[in-house]
């Protein structure tokens, strides 16, 4: 109301944001328009150019500028651990904690027979495939401990167990129906340590 056609058109792209409701968009937007020029064009290319460099890691579907995750890439990491998460962003918080040297497999969502996510619309098979090639002595299921999150470990449990490899699940230290994302380092760490065999 009584907003000029720029700024309205940058709250309504800024409250697209998750966390961002109208009012914080406004704010930012009034914010923008003060920022010197250059300022901006700064902020919108690192946005751009950032989100334009970012693709999967051909090997665990984590984030990467490159073929391979800082993960992946790295020769110290152990082999024979594969931590089992949902999204990128899990990655992230689990390495905040500082606890865990071996590899990761980014499975870009749950099982959720409710909006129609099925095994073959996450990254199970690669899953499968990369326990029976890398020499995978232990499967971590860190999926959230919510519904959906204890339905897929569950099923990959299923697959995984006539492989012969360690199947563990991280220990319910990480509230019930919360994101791994939000939980700070000590609870990740002792919800890591506590894991269980499945
Ligand atoms: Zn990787």
């Amino acid at each position: 109301m009584g907003q000029i056609e720029p700024i309205a058109r940058m709250v309504a792209q800024l409250s697209h944001l998750p966390g961002i409701g109208q009012k914080t968009a406004q704010r930012l937007a009034y914010h923008i328009v003060s920022m010197p020029l250059e300022e901006v064009r700064d902020l919108a290319t690192a946005l751009y150019q950032g989100r334009k460099a970012i693709r999967f890691c051909a090997v665990c579907g984590n984030y990467t500028d490159g073929e391979r995750c800082t993960v992946c890439a790295d020769e110290e990491r152990r082999n024979g651990q594969i931590c089992v998460v949902r999204d990128p962003r899990d990655v992230a918080a689990l390495e905040r904690m500082h606890d865990y040297h071996g590899r990761y497999h980014v499975l870009h969502g749950t099982l959720s027979p409710m909006d129609g996510i099925g095994p073959d619309d996450i990254h199970i098979k690669e899953l499968l495939q990369r326990v029976q090639e890398e020499n995978v002595q232990e499967v971590i299921l860190a999926t959230n401990p919510d519904i959906e999150g204890e339905a897929t470990a569950t099923y990959i449990a299923r697959l995984l167990k006539p492989l012969g490899v360690r199947i563990t699940r991280i220990a319910h230290g990480v509230p019930v129906g919360s994101d791994l994302e939000y939980a700070d380092e000590v609870t990740l760490s002792r919800a890591f340590e506590g894991r269980r065999e499945m």
